[in-house]
């Protein structure tokens, strides 16, 4: 149907079947892929290594798993879906175990017996499998052959980012989790979004500097955070996560926990202006990385785009999501909504009239001929003549214009439209903008 919905889905199906996990092979061929299509560096911190609080675990690298009956017939086989096997289970060599001591290792979903879970044992020494209740309750022999090929050991967690300089001082942090193995929306959505925006973003001229950040969750974030505590962190002057972008619920903002931050007003505008029944959540200390983010010794303006909500949808962490559920036209919109959201990111500016005084003259020049005969609603440039005079009547060098674009109830780019008409003609000026970057630093050094 439109084609920037299919290419974002055709990232989600080419990554699918990969089995990603925090570390391992599979978190770097999803790299690599990224690394193909943008300038991405890919970063390796060793097992071992303390990041903050924390201490980058054991790298896992599964090959093989399966439970069989005595008589050889497959019941589960990780070959055939990588929801089967529990993320960090250790090697287990080929044997044969009862019924009793195998049921503590198998985990299912009686209330949606169709469906294989994500289960995860990252800290935990274990093993175990995942499969549908269904099969589970068919599994009526006293004892199954099982097996586990996966390699658990010293190795190194690994990250990508990439990197579009801009002409100002102050960053863009675009994170996106990239450890979740075949689940489509909790992953990779919201790792081709910003593959995708990356790229749109590439070809333009940019204020700011961009930082895609494609990292394992919680503990890749805090990898990155404690690289980058006294350097490009301090820099972040917006951020968003992004995840699940690709279901139909409607487009849904948790906000940073500064709950005001700049970016929570642009992406709010920019909400409100996409659909009417479009979500603002406050934050919590609770869902993906903004928790890592907004932690109280960072506190960066980071909050999280998504559309159906972390944990409240019943394909979460299930079978379910997977290619079908996630669809080419609802990626697209949340694409385009990124896309709006950049332009007011890099465009969003305060601007001072050079014409204060009185209503300045339009036709005199040019710019009432522009939309004469319209009517105030009208829109010969993208414009109307009522957006025209609220960003003159505003340009007091202390409204940027998204407050101006609030007070007239206009979107955006109508204001920036009509801005860029004024400055062309001199009745504008640039204005100096407040620096955001203070908040950041004076954040970071109190928890020294
Ligand atoms: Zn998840």
């Amino acid at each position: 149907m439109n084609r920037i919905g299919d290419a974002l889905h055709a990232h989600c199906s080419a990554l699918f079947p990969i089995c990603r996990s925090i570390t391992g092979e599979g978190l770097r061929r999803t790299l690599r892929y990224v690394a193909e299509r943008i300038p991405l560096q890919l970063r390796e911190v060793p097992t071992g290594t303390r990041v903050l609080d924390w201490e980058i675990p054991r790298e896992w690298n599964p090959r093989a798993a399966w439970i069989r009956t005595l008589s050889g017939e497959t019941v589960v086989d990780f070959a055939q879906h990588n929801l089967h096997l529990v993320q960090y289970s250790h090697a287990v060599p080929e044997r044969t175990v009862p019924m009793g001591e195998l049921r503590q290792h198998l985990h299912s979903l009686p209330e949606r017996p169709h469906l294989i879970p994500y289960r995860t044992a990252y800290y935990a020494d274990s093993w175990g499998f995942c499969l549908p209740h269904r099969v589970l309750e068919g599994m009526a022999d006293p004892a199954y052959r099982v097996f586990i090929d996966a390699e658990l050991g010293p190795g190194a967690l690994t990250y990508g980012e990439c990197l579009l300089p801009g002409r100002e001082e102050g960053e863009v942090l675009v994170s996106a989790h990239a450890c979740h193995p075949s689940l489509a929306n909790d992953n990779l959505s919201g790792l081709a979004c910003a593959l995708e925006l990356a790229r749109w973003l590439a070809g333009r001229p940019r204020r700011f500097t961009w930082r895609f950040l494609f990292a394992p969750g919680t503990i890749g974030a805090l990898a990155w955070l404690a690289a980058n505590r006294d350097g490009a962190a301090r820099r972040v002057r917006h951020g968003m996560v992004l995840s699940n972008l690709g279901d139909g619920a409607p487009l849904t903002w948790k906000r940073s926990r500064r709950e005001d931050a700049p970016i929570d007003r642009m992406v709010a505008h920019v909400l409100r202006h996409e659909a009417p029944d479009n979500r603002l959540l406050p934050f919590s200390p609770y869902g993906y990385d903004e928790r890592q983010y907004c932690s109280p010794g960072f506190d960066l303006p980071v909050g999280c785009l998504q559309r159906s909500v972390h944990g409240t949808f019943p394909e979460y962490h299930t079978s379910a999501d997977d290619l079908a559920f996630v669809r080419p036209e609802h990626l697209a919109r949340s694409f385009a909504a990124l896309c709006t959201i950049a332009e007011v990111v890099e465009r969003d500016e305060t601007l001072a009239s050079t014409c204060p005084l009185g209503e300045p003259q339009l036709g005199r020049r040019g710019l009432y001929a522009a939309i004469g005969g319209i009517g105030p609603g009208g829109s010969a440039r993208g414009f109307g003549q009522m957006t025209l005079l609220w960003v003159l009547n505003l340009a007091d060098g202390r409204h940027t214009l998204l407050d101006m674009a609030e007070r007239a109830g206009q979107p955006f780019a109508a204001v920036r439209a009509a801005a860029d008409a004024a400055m062309a003609v001199g009745l504008l000026v640039p204005a100096a903008a407040p620096d955001h970057l203070e908040t950041n630093r004076s954040a970071i050094d109190t928890l020294g």
